[in-house]
């Protein structure tokens, strides 16, 4: 089966990984000449909006999925004339809009926070007298790894945030104080059949994830999954979601979904009997859906800007080591790690001897 694959980054590169064992082959379409997915498959160089290369994509494969939500809805749409593409255009219309997003967890009685459309200065400030400060302010589109964000704790704060922001259409979201962050990778396949990973517990340092914890039979499973069906029915989506809550007085509330494998679903490569890059593809595919249970105890730790040593990394036991082959620049995501254990405890000795190779 030839799969196309919109956005040729680490997440188009681990689905290559997966699903070349089942014999599918991939194709990238991504604007990026250092594509790091271009080293397992071929790579279409070009625009995501170039409709002859969209034809070119469309012709070559039996199906299209995207490893990135910022692709415009209009090339999902357009490309879904010619091939199947899932998850499909709505999903991702809705899925890459903050304000759709929690437009749809409020019609389905999912918690949030509260939020306002903004898309003026003025309604900025109408905003913040309904809302109240401390609020988050959020451009409604391309936002990612706490990117297109600001908070605002006092007055201040709210002077020209909307042009801090870049002047484009944004949300206000009420400030949470949450006691912990979740994600909940699901996957849906063509028949309708979900399953759904064990819930892991996020932390990120300056808006970027640094550590997945995946749990054990964590108390609010059920609700999130609950939560998770309720989206994957609406949205009639095919393929894996992540869905990232705040844990807030023992209950959630939805922060975002992710029509797409997601960075606290990394640790299921090695940690799960089947992980969410092989789940989605299968689910895209029409295949049965794998075993999404966990083996042993997993974590994994983000390596942000550079790697340590390959050889001190592999010292740690029981890790197992991704590089994207992408080159080394601040804030970047280039690699991660996955370690694995028999038990909480020493997962957590692993964990803090990964750390020190960061702080090093
Ligand atoms: P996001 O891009 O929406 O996932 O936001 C990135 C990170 O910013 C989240 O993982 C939270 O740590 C923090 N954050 C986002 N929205 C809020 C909010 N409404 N209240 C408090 N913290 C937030």
């Amino acid at each position: 089966m030839k799969v196309g694959v919109i956005g040729g980054g680490q997440l188009g590169r681990m689905l290559a990984l997966a699903g070349t064992p089942l014999g599918m082959q991939f194709t990238f379409l991504d604007p990026a000449a250092d594509a790091c997915a271009a080293a397992l498959g071929e790579h279409l160089h070009a625009d995501y909006s170039s409709p002859e290369h969209l034809q070119q994509l469309a012709q070559s494969v039996d199906l299209v999925t995207f490893e990135f939500e910022s692709v415009p809805a209009e090339t999902v749409a357009y490309l879904e004339q010619f091939v199947p593409v899932y998850p499909s255009a709505q999903a991702l219309r809705i899925a890459r809009d903050r304000w759709f997003e929690k437009s749809m967890f409020k019609d389905l009685g999912i918690p949030t926070t509260e939020f306002a459309d903004v898309l003026s200065q003025a309604d900025l400030d109408a905003a913040v007298a309904q809302i109240g400060l401390p609020a988050v302010l959020k451009t409604r589109t391309l936002g990612y790894d706490g990117k297109g964000q600001k908070v605002l704790r006092e007055p201040a704060d709210v002077v020209d945030a909307f042009a801090y922001l870049g002047n484009v259409p944004c949300i206000l979201e009420g400030f949470v104080a949450f006691s912990g962050e979740v994600s909940l990778v699901a996957v849906r396949g063509r028949d309708g059949e979900v399953c759904c990973y064990p819930l892991v517990h996020n932390v990120h340092h300056e808006g970027i994830l640094h550590l997945s914890l995946a749990s054990d039979q964590h108390p609010l499973q059920a609700l999130a999954q609950d939560y998770a069906q309720r989206v994957l029915n609406e949205l009639e989506y095919v393929g894996v979601l992540a869905f990232e809550f705040f844990e807030v007085d023992g209950g959630l509330k939805a922060n975002e979904i992710a029509p797409r494998v997601h960075n606290s679903g990394h640790w299921t490569i090695e940690g799960a009997q089947c992980s969410q890059f092989e789940n989605h593809l299968r689910a895209v595919a029409g295949l049965p859906l794998g075993s999404v249970e966990k083996v042993g105890h997993s974590g994994m730790l983000n390596f942000i800007g550079s790697i340590p040593a390959t050889a001190d990394v592999l010292a740690v036991a029981d890790c197992h080591l991704h590089d994207y082959s992408k080159a080394f620049k601040p804030g970047r995501k280039v690699g991660h790690v996955t370690v694995r254990s028999e038990s909480e405890a020493q997962l957590k000795q692993q964990i803090a001897a990964l750390e020190a190779l960061l702080s090093s």
